[in-house]
C-alpha cells in the first residue's frame, strides 16, 4: 500500500463509514479513486482532509463525504445512465463511474471540463462522457437519467432537469443562495414529483439559464 492509499483508507473509515453510509460499492469507489489526483500538486498532502479543496477558476472540489452522500441518495444499482452537473475536478463523475453504467458530466468552464475528461481517460474510466456547456438546462441529448447529480446551488430545482429523469429517477442538489443551502432529493412517480430536505450544504452556485445571476450571487 503506498502513502495515498492508506490515506485514501483513513478517509473511507472516518469520515465516510463512521458517519453512517456502509454500502460497500460506495467504499470501494472511494477507495480505488485517487483523490490526490484531481487537486492541484500543492494540495496533494490535503486531499483527503475533510473538507473542500480549490481547484482553479473559483470553483471547489466537495468535501469527500459529500460527494459519498449525493452519490449514496441516488441508489445506483450498477446498470444505469447518470447525469452530473458542474465537473469540476472530475472527482465526483469518477467515482459516479464507479457506481453505474454510463456518466455524462457536463462543465460549463471547458479549461476545467478538458483537464477533468484528460484525468478520466488516463485512469481509464472510459465510461464517463464529459461534456462543455450549460448544465442548468440538463443534457438532453443522452436522456432520460436514473438518476441526476448538481455539484453547484441552484434558486430551485430546474424543470429541465426534472424532465430528464426517467420514472422512478432521482435528482439530488442543493437548493439556495450564498451560505448554506438545502440538500435536495426529487424522486419521479409516473409525472408526479416527490421532493424532500436531507440536509444543510454549502456549495459554489449554478450558473447559466437556470442558475444564479453573476449581480445576485
Ligand atoms: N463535482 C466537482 C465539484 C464541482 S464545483 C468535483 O468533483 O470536483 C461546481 C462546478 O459546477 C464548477 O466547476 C462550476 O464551473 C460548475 N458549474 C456552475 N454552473 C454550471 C452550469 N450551469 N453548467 C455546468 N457546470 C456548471
Amino acid at each position: 500500500m503506498d502513502e495515498y492509499e492508506r490515506q485514501r483508507s483513513r478517509m473511507v473509515n472516518k469520515q465516510i463509514l463512521r458517519r453512517g453510509l456502509k454500502d460497500p460499492r460506495l467504499l470501494a469507489a472511494f477507495e480505488s479513486i485517487p483523490r490526490h489526483l484531481f487537486v492541484p500538486e500543492r494540495y496533494h498532502d490535503a486531499a483527503h482532509d475533510d473538507g473542500p479543496l480549490p481547484i482553479g477558476h473559483s470553483q471547489t472540489i466537495s468535501q469527500p463525504y459529500i460527494v459519498a452522500l449525493m452519490t449514496a441518495l441516488l441508489g445506483l444499482g450498477g446498470d444505469e445512465r447518470v447525469l452530473e452537473i458542474g465537473t469540476g475536478s472530475g472527482y465526483q463523475a469518477a467515482i459516479l463511474a464507479m457506481m453505474a453504467a454510463e456518466v455524462h458530466t457536463v462543465e460549463y468552464v471547458p479549461e476545467l471540463a478538458a483537464q477533468a475528461e484528460a484525468l478520466l481517460m488516463e485512469l481509464g474510466l472510459d465510461n464517463v462522457h464529459v461534456h462543455v456547456g450549460d448544465g442548468s438546462l440538463g443534457w438532453p441529448e443522452n436522456a432520460p437519467y436514473a438518476g441526476i447529480l448538481v455539484a453547484a446551488a441552484a434558486p430551485e430545482a430546474p424543470k429541465p432537469l426534472l424532465k430528464q429523469l426517467e420514472d422512478g429517477g432521482r435528482l439530488v442538489l442543493p437548493v439556495g443562495g450564498r451560505g448554506t443551502q438545502n440538500l435536495e432529493v426529487w424522486e419521479r412517480k409516473g409525472d408526479d414529483f416527490h421532493s424532500k430536505i436531507e440536509t444543510a450544504v454549502a456549495f459554489v452556485p449554478l450558473r447559466g439559464e437556470q442558475g444564479w445571476d453573476r449581480e445576485v450571487w
